[in-house]
């Protein structure tokens, strides 16, 4: 059995028996070194080691069982294809050790060159590079310094220190000028410093340098700075990393040799040509370290024409062979071309676009691929206004970019001044150390958020991106003082009133007023640019993926929007109409007063007094709202939070009413009010008195909502247009409540439509986990189902919306807990199967129920999938991310399984 095992755990993959399917596998280095060897391009031989491996070995700290003897076996295979053995004195093969995950990790993980190189060996290599004693040295010292960094955890500035003595001695400042000498010299110092942080001589034997090098490869996957990044890319944390070995090819063996990184396309705007870096005489590394200046790959051309022409050719190949922008490593051996890497490569938000889009005009892609290689992330990055930067502009501190966008205005320290400016019609930006949910306020007010706590789930980032406000969080070298209304950073001292710059993309902050230009794709989805007129290529490619995302998709797409306004933009951008329109804006400003009766009313009629003077405000609202939206359905939802919420806070309220007693002044308003506050004071007001039990506690608040909303719908009707009206009730936990609330609702509607041809529906809004566990009963009662998954997601977590994230989300994201805020995206398993049971009980209940969801997922591109997948009508979100919502329902429906368009 386990001699069968052994047989069956294949480890070790040489690059002719691989592809660029095998990914999980081989990971994405491995599959596409496998992939340009089969397709006859001139890949140095070698092996990869699977990600199994990997695992298995990060799992029980060990190389499982036969994963020696195979690396043994390719080796051998590997040296005979070469006619040399691992580290031979005489003529060695040497073997570069790279990790490679299937998703790309930058610099995230480790690589050794030079394995195989000893003192004796050292000598072969100069005899072999044709007396090249300074190569020979140069290639072992560079093996000792990255050995003993990434193997044995020494001191990487100790090498740094070592070379930097060298060159000082020798009056230089540059690496080339140290001779064969110097680096032998080097070399033994470096062997000192490798000795005393190991307590052991550096390794000569070749095989264990192998083996070593291959476990710290295997380690790395857990390095501090890999976690990291695979958090903030969302890249799983157990795929593991796979190791290429493969044979050394010499970049650096005099001018007929070099390195350089090619693009077949732009990877910054996507256009056509050929684009990368050449470096004559030097070994990969350098090229990325920058030590030395790269010239344009054009240049390869005069320097190395054969070559030059080569390479076009193989990306070319590439190019057509993968149908996508490849980037490409390449070293160029004493005239002879090597092609180290190729990957489909990483582009910007703007590139992703165009390259879609031309590869469809080239033929070599269909609409649907097109569309799967866009997402509404980058739509989202492009939909943000930039700023021009040039030279002039130094950021002077940079933090988390945490809500994309680019925003300029006075600084403010606190939400009561930000609201005070922006009602003043001041930009401001609101800066603090950290946000919590007193600033919302001024959260809404500002341009942008600048904090100088905090990561990308930090209240501010998760507030911000919400509400489509750039923020910029955890920039700590901002001191921050609130108190004296001042920060400092830089030695320089920035008062309330000062103008800053933030970039919510790259986290920079910028003191003074940096331009910034609106995003040309708002421009279009605004209709300001024609998109058959236009000659950007960005804008033309938006609109034709656009157009059949539209075609391909079944969700459709509304907005959440309470003002006419909002309603207006949302449709330019192409809602097909409201899944929820928030009453409660509408009982805020000069109506408080109202509210104030209505709350403060002592018998009925002072009660019906108030709600009489609300109507026609409220009728007035939605007219508005339904003319905007003229021929498409516009859910209205009756008013949600507890009503104290519209009552001035207890605490300010004592205060004003102790002082005003103290005066002598005639305070019986402000005591009834104060006595209403505290008799409605809950500890837990989420889970309170709003809602539906408001509706049902306080007579005639949802009676005058429903006649608002049906006259205002008569009114828009009889006038020639089309109001198209879905009445919603919320935090429905039991069909009674529902039903209660809809007999009230339709007497009210039957009186109000008259002959007008309205048609008003009745849904309910579903919130509460008992809710969507009994979908099947409220389904007889409700027209349409909509998911609040806001709540849903609070109800069914039992996690506070207004305080989790801000406070513990950052440890349950490190512990893994989950990967993403559940707030953000839905959480599949828990709140979505809620979703699903809900769904598909109360369809059972009644066929044709329309379902939407208007939580804050209903604009997130991975939750617009699910939605799809359990076949929801529509989704509906702020105005700012209908497009992407749009894309990503088109998306949902050309998705293969298995693609990933990261
Ligand atoms: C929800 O709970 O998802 C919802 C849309 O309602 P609100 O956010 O207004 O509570
Ligand atoms: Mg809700």
């Amino acid at each position: 059995m386990a001699a069968q095992q052994t047989v069956d755990n294949k480890y070790v993959y040489d690059f002719a028996e691989g592809n660029k399917d095998l990914k999980d596998l081989l990971g994405g280095k491995g599959a596409n070194l496998a992939e340009m060897t089969n397709l006859g391009l001139p890949v140095p031989p070698g092996f990869t080691i699977t990600t199994e491996a990997c695992k298995a070995y990060l799992a029980t700290g060990r190389e499982p069982d036969g994963l020696a003897d195979q690396i043994e076996a390719h080796l051998e295979s590997l040296e005979r294809g070469m006619g040399r053995k691992l580290g031979d004195p005489d003529d060695p093969l040497l073997v570069s050790v790279r990790s490679g995950a299937k998703f790309s990790m930058p610099g995230m993980m480790e690589t050794v060159l030079n394995v195989g190189l000893n003192d004796r060996s050292v000598i072969g290599l100069s005899a072999q590079a044709g007396g090249n004693d300074r190569f020979a040295w140069d290639s072992y010292r560079r093996l000792i310094q990255m050995f003993g960094k990434t193997v044995c955890e020494v001191p990487g500035d100790e090498f740094e220190h070592a070379i930097d003595e060298a060159k000082r001695a020798k009056g230089t400042s540059n690496d080339l000028d140290l001779d064969a000498d110097d680096l032998r010299a080097l070399v033994d110092a470096y062997k000192k410093i490798f000795a005393k942080h190991t307590g052991r001589e550096f390794p000569q034997e070749p095989r264990e340098q192998l083996d070593l090098a291959i476990r710290a490869v295997f380690e790395s996957w857990n390095a501090d700075r890999a976690v990291v990044y695979r958090r903030q890319e969302r890249i799983p944390a157990d795929l593991g990393t796979a190791v290429n070995v493969v044979a050394m090819v010499f970049g650096n063996l005099g001018p007929d040799s070099g390195t350089g990184v090619a693009f077949t396309r732009d990877p910054a705007s996507g256009a056509q040509g050929i684009y990368g870096d050449y470096l004559t005489n030097a070994q990969g590394e350098d090229v990325v370290a920058g030590i030395r200046n790269t010239v344009p790959l054009q240049e390869l051309e005069r320097i190395d024409k054969k070559s030059y022409d080569e390479l076009l050719d193989y990306m070319a190949r590439l190019e057509g062979h993968y149908k996508d922008l490849c980037d490409i490593e390449f070293t160029i051996e004493r005239g002879k071309l090597w092609m180290l890497q190729t990957r489909v490569g990483k582009r910007t938000a703007a590139a992703a676009f165009v390259i879609a889009g031309q590869l469809v005009d080239e033929g070599l892609i269909d609409l649907d691929e097109a569309l799967h290689r866009v997402n509404g992330a980058q739509l989202a990055q492009l939909m943000f206004p930039r700023f021009k930067l040039d030279h002039e502009f130094e950021p002077v501190a940079r933090g988390i970019g945490a809500s994309p966008g680019a925003a300029v205005g006075k600084v403010v320290f606190t939400s009561a001044r930000a609201v005070e400016l922006a009602g003043e019609g001041e930009a401001v930006i609101l800066v603090r150390r950290e946000t919590n949910p007193d600033d919302l306020n001024g959260m809404i007010a500002a341009k942008g958020i600048l904090t100088s706590r905090g990561g990308k789930t930090s209240h501010a980032a998760v507030v911000a991106r919400g509400m489509g406000k750039t923020c910029v969080s955890g920039a700590d070298e901002l001191d921050v003082n609130v108190p004296a209304k001042k920060f400092t950073v830089a030695g320089q001292t920035v008062n309330e009133g000062d103008i800053v710059s933030i970039d919510g993309t790259t986290g920079k902050v910028y003191l003074g007023e940096v331009p910034a230009m609106p995003s040309e794709v708002v421009r279009y989805f605004e209709g300001e640019l024609d998109p058959e007129r236009t000659d950007d290529p960005l804008v033309r490619a938006v609109h034709r993926i656009m157009g059949h995302a539209d075609a391909a998709r079944r969700l459709r797409v509304r907005t959440n929007a309470d003002t006419g306004a909002d309603a207006a933009r949302a449709r330019r951008f192409g809602a097909e109409g409201i899944g929820l329109c928030r009453t409660e804006h509408m009982f805020l400003g000069d109506r408080r007063e109202l509210v104030e009766r209505l709350i403060l009313a002592g018998t009925d009629r002072e009660r019906e007094g108030a709600l009489a003077a609300l109507l026609p405000l409220q009728r007035a609202d939605f007219i508005e709202i339904f003319r905007e939206m003229d021929g498409l359905p516009v859910t209205v939802r009756l008013i949600d939070p507890p009503l104290h919420e519209f009552l001035p806070p207890l605490e300010q309220l004592a205060v004003n009413v102790a002082v005003a007693q103290e005066r002598g002044e005639d305070v019986a308003k402000e005591e009834a009010l104060l006595a209403a506050v505290r008799r409605m004071h809950e500890e837990n007001p989420m889970l309170g008195l709003r809602g539906v039990r408001l509706g049902l506690v306080i007579p005639g608040l949802f009676a005058m909502q429903v006649r608002a909303i049906t006259e205002a719908a008569v009114e828009v009707t009889r006038a020639g247009g089309s109001a198209c009206p879905e009445i919603m009730v919320p935090l429905v936990g039991a069909v009674q409540e529902l039903e209660t609330v809809r007999a009230e609702a339709e007497k009210i509607i039957a009186e109000v439509v008259g002959d007008s041809g309205v048609e008003v529906l009745i849904g309910t809004m579903i919130e509460v986990p008992r809710a969507a566990l009994t979908a099947g009963q409220i389904a007889e009662a409700a027209q349409f189902f909509s998911f609040g998954t806001n709540d849903l997601t609070q109800m069914g977590w039992g996690f506070s919306r207004d305080d989790v994230e801000g406070a513990f989300f950052w440890r349950y994201l490190e512990l893994g807990i989950f990967g993403i805020s559940p707030f953000e995206s839905i959480d599949r398993d828990g709140v979505g199967r809620l979703v699903r049971i809900a769904a598909e009980e109360g369809r059972a209940a009644r066929p044709g129920l329309k379902l939407g969801v208007c939580g804050e997922h209903g604009g997130d591109p991975d939750s617009v999938h699910f939605f799809h997948s359990v076949g929801l009508d529509y989704v509906s979100c702020s105005p700012f991310r209908v497009p992407v919502a749009r894309l990503e329902a088109g998306r949902a429906v050309v998705e293969t399984t298995g693609s990933d368009s990261r």
